[in-house]
């Protein structure tokens, strides 16, 4: 037994052995996925990030000491085994390997908190509890997988678009859109808060000069409502754009789904049938639904809404069984959006705000803002917020602000959209929600 890598590589990974390198020698290394000892032969299957290989070891081919390790084995140890690649019918993927050198790096305990592999359903949080053995799945690790590709497509297209990423701070001493919903902290000897939204200095960006931003970041919101679309910590893919209006940030927005849609489905297609899921691309503009008209059509299909309201679950729920998959909801009511959404110039009372749903999930929030120093002071006080806590964003408008609108979009919420899974947590390596802060 040997437990140190010492001058021992990989030369494979399990995917790149395949026919092309069969009576080659190779060197996997990886995990003891299953192993199956029929008395005159042993199967083992090794687990890496890549897929899974099965290593046959015949007890007549074999030296005796190899045998005895392979006998030793526990599921789930790390192990690195050297061996020869040979065509076989039986294996899953048409080869297996000959074994002439197994190391074991680190035996695993047993029994194993949950079983990873697949054949035992586990309850969310008994899987949670133990999230890296849970992680070790293919099902589990494809959605990771495909959260990779998002935030890859992502990232080209913003540079695509000459968008520059920014960092914003997360320590933060007053709230972005009211005193709601945030976690305190202790800052040496005063209070500050963790960051609810990159929202405000997004805009000072603007000021700055620095036309488009974005930043992919934590956000952080003490709501204790416990639902499957809603986290304390979630992260947000936020963008702001000068000279720009609502309707070129929708068309920014509606760009990059297509084009993430299309690299998902170009780039993982093995996940994505893993997850036995179908994404369906979009085709062209979304459909956009004005916030009057969707309250009719709620109210047609007997779900009670008054105007003015924020939608209900319910209401979200008929509404998104009315369109397409993927829609714009606009023109909403300026009471219920933030402070620094800009009103329409006609009628005061609607503002420039939209979201963008996923059938009945909402995905992102976004609007043209108010530019404009005093306008903005104004709609504070209509909001029962004092302009002195604001003064370091405000001083941002005096000197040169342009007119500019932007969006945040949950990038947890749409790993969702991209993977089918109804569960936000899911899509969250360590998630954090009202009951838990471990692991
Ligand atoms: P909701 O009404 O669904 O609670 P919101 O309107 O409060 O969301 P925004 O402040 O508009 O959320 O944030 C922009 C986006 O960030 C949302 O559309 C959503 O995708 C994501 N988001 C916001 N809050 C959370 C949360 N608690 N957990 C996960 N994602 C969130
Ligand atoms: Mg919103």
């Amino acid at each position: 037994m040997e437990y140190l890598l010492r001058d021992l590589r990989r030369t494979h990974y399990t995917g790149s052995v395949t026919e092309d390198v069969i009576d080659e020698e190779v060197t996997i290394m990886g995990w003891v996925h299953e192993i199956r000892d029929l008395g005159g032969i042993i199967f083992l299957l090794i687990r890496d990030i890549e897929g899974r290989i099965q290593v046959t070891a015949p007890s007549k081919k074999l030296p005796a000491e190899i045998l005895e390790d392979i006998r030793a084995l526990r599921k789930e140890s790390v192990v690195a085994i050297k061996g020869k690649v040979q065509s076989s019918s039986k294996a899953p993927n048409g080869v297996e390997i000959l074994p002439s050198e197994i190391t074991v790096l680190n035996m695993a305990d047993q029994p194993l908190p949950m079983d990873p592999t697949e054949k035992v359903k586990a309850e969310i949080d008994t899987r949670l509890n133990s999230r890296f053995l849970d992680l070790r799945k293919t099902g589990v690790s494809a959605i990771f997988k495909i959260r990779n590709q998002m935030f890859k497509s992502i990232r080209e297209y913003f540079a695509d678009n000459n968008i520059i990423e920014i960092n914003t701070p997360k320590l933060v001493a007053s709230a972005t859109e009211g005193g709601t919903e945030l976690f305190p902290i202790t800052y040496f000897e005063r209070e500050a808060f963790l960051g609810q939204s990159p929202q405000l200095y997004k805009q000072m960006m603007m000021s700055a000069g620095f036309d488009k931003v974005y930043e992919i970041g934590q956000i952080f919101r003490a709501e204790e409502h416990d639902t499957l679309r809603h986290l304390n910590e979630a992260i947000s893919i936020d963008m702001e754009a000068s000279f720009m209006d609502d309707t070129d940030v929708k068309n920014i927005l509606n760009d990059m789904m297509v084009k993430l849609i299309n690299d998902v489905n170009d780039n993982c297609s093995n996940e994505l049938d893993i997850l036995d899921y179908k994404l369906e691309v979009p085709q062209g503009k979304f459909q956009d639904i004005d916030y009057d008209e969707a309250v009719d059509l709620i109210n047609a299909r007997g779900i009670e809404m008054e105007y003015g309201e924020d939608l209900s679950r319910e209401a979200e729920k008929v509404l998104g069984d009315a369109m397409d998959d993927f829609y714009f909801l606009s023109g909403w009511p300026t009471e219920i959006k933030p402070f620094y959404v800009m009103p329409c110039e006609d009628q005061s009372q609607k503002c420039h705000a939209f979201d963008l749903m996923y059938k009945n999930l909402e995905l992102s929030s976004g609007a043209t803002r108010i530019h404009q120093y005093d306008l903005l002071v104004e709609q504070m006080i209509a909001k029962d917020l004092s302009p002195e806590s604001f003064e370091s964003y405000l001083k941002a408008f005096k000197y040169g602000m342009p007119p500019h609108a932007g969006w945040g979009l949950g990038a947890d919420r749409l790993n969702m959209v991209l993977t089918g899974v109804e569960n936000i947590r899911e899509c969250v390596l360590f998630p954090r929600d009202r009951h838990r802060l471990t692991p």
